[in-house]
């Protein structure tokens, strides 16, 4: 990762290169800042020229050997370490390096919530365990690969064990020449006291909505308007600006099969309603909860709708224009059986109930529903 595909933080960015080109490159760095700032994305960008072959005087080459590897599968020079789930007391950052590579690749930006959900262990604590803090001690042991620096980059230290940062003290009492240690911290105020006196730290403060808004229209195709919109929402972290662009495209998808579920199920047409199924059954099982909930949500708001006061409904502009001819088949007759058929569809998806059958019986249900 060059320097230039990191967003904004562009006083950073100077004072890391005037350090550098000054001789006076800290052996352990700590880059602070709100999740979304882009600290993972500077720590890369650092590591990067670092290990450049031919880096210029503002980035690395972004073409020799060393960049080209690190942006397709890892230099052996570059090591990370991050909050993993223990599976064993030998477990180490190791274990993940097929995961985190692949997430790495897919850009910088992402929290931890995204990391564990993509090592499939949602709902448990995740920590640098003991067993990562010999694991880094080893690798920084090593005689470096390409004769250069070794950079080792640890997200989030404010989850190590107090035994894998002792490994790590003990590190950083004596350093070895040309050994980086590049930490990456979205709450600075946790980390241990002794290990965070033993760094230099550099805060990266939220991006402004300017800056936002211009890397959602360069580098996810929004509009100006769109982007700005989407830049205000955001608070400063570009994450979650990714995550309402993501958010916005999903409820479009959902808000088109409840409205064609709806047309189906009044006008009684199966082999639709089979096909409907069929395509929600594919979905995956978080999708299929949030498109039962929103389509509670629908429900609700188009029942509220034909009391005419607009102060209670919380629709977008499509949904109310829906609302306008469709709200009248939702009514007191109706309202609960609707709710019931919903919450009964969730509880079977909660229960891995085969998805096809589930959803074709639910579509049916509703042709009774809706001619009540
Ligand atoms: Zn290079």
């Amino acid at each position: 990762m060059k320097f230039s595909e990191v967003i904004g933080q562009e006083d950073v960015k100077q004072r890391l290169l005037r350090q550098l080109n000054e001789g006076r490159q800290p052996h352990a760095l700590l880059l602070s800042g709100p999740e979304g700032c882009g600290g993972l994305a500077m720590a890369l960008a650092l590591g990067t020229y670092l290990l450049c072959e031919h880096s210029g005087p503002d980035d690395s080459c972004g073409e020799c050997p060393s960049c080209r590897q690190i942006g397709k599968y890892g230099h052996p020079d570059l090591h990370f370490s991050f909050p993993i789930i223990r599976k064993s007391e030998t477990t180490t950052c190791d274990d993940y390096m097929p995961e985190w590579n692949a997430m790495i690749r897919e850009g910088a930006y992402f929290g931890l919530s995204d990391w564990i959900e993509r090592t499939g262990a949602e709902g448990k604590q995740a920590l640098i365990p003991d067993a990562e803090g010999d694991n880094i001690l080893r690798k920084l042991s090593l005689t470096s690969y390409g004769g250069g620096y070794k950079v080792l980059i640890m997200w989030q230290p404010e989850r190590l064990t107090a035994s894998a940062a002792n490994n790590l003290l003990k590190f950083l009492e004596e350093p070895t020449p040309l050994t980086v240690f590049i930490l990456v911290s979205a709450d600075a105020s946790r980390i241990l006291p002794t290990l965070l006196s033993r760094t230099q730290q550099i805060e990266m403060s939220p991006l402004s909505v300017t800056t936002i808004a211009a890397a959602l229209k360069q580098r996810n195709g929004l509009s100006a308007e769109a982007a700005m919109e989407v830049a205000r929402r955001a608070g400063g972290s570009y994450l979650a600006a990714l995550r309402h662009i993501s958010i916005d495209d999903e409820s479009k998808v959902y808000f088109e099969q409840f409205v064609s579920l709806m047309r189906m199920a009044w006008a009684r047409d199966v082999r639709g309603l089979s096909r409907w199924a069929d395509e929600v059954s594919t979905m995956g099982r978080e999708r299929q909860k949030s498109l039962l909930q929103y389509m509670q949500y629908l429900i609700r708001e188009n029942f509220i709708y034909n009391f005419h006061q607009s102060e209670l409904t919380y629709m977008t502009d499509e949904e109310s224009a829906f609302a306008l001819k469709f709200a009248r088949f939702i009514n007191e007759r109706n309202v609960i059986d609707f709710m019931n058929e919903l919450s009964q569809a969730q509880r079977d998806v909660e229960q891995n109930v085969n998805a096809k059958i589930l959803f074709f019986s639910f579509a049916l249900k509703l042709t009774v529903c809706i001619r009540k």
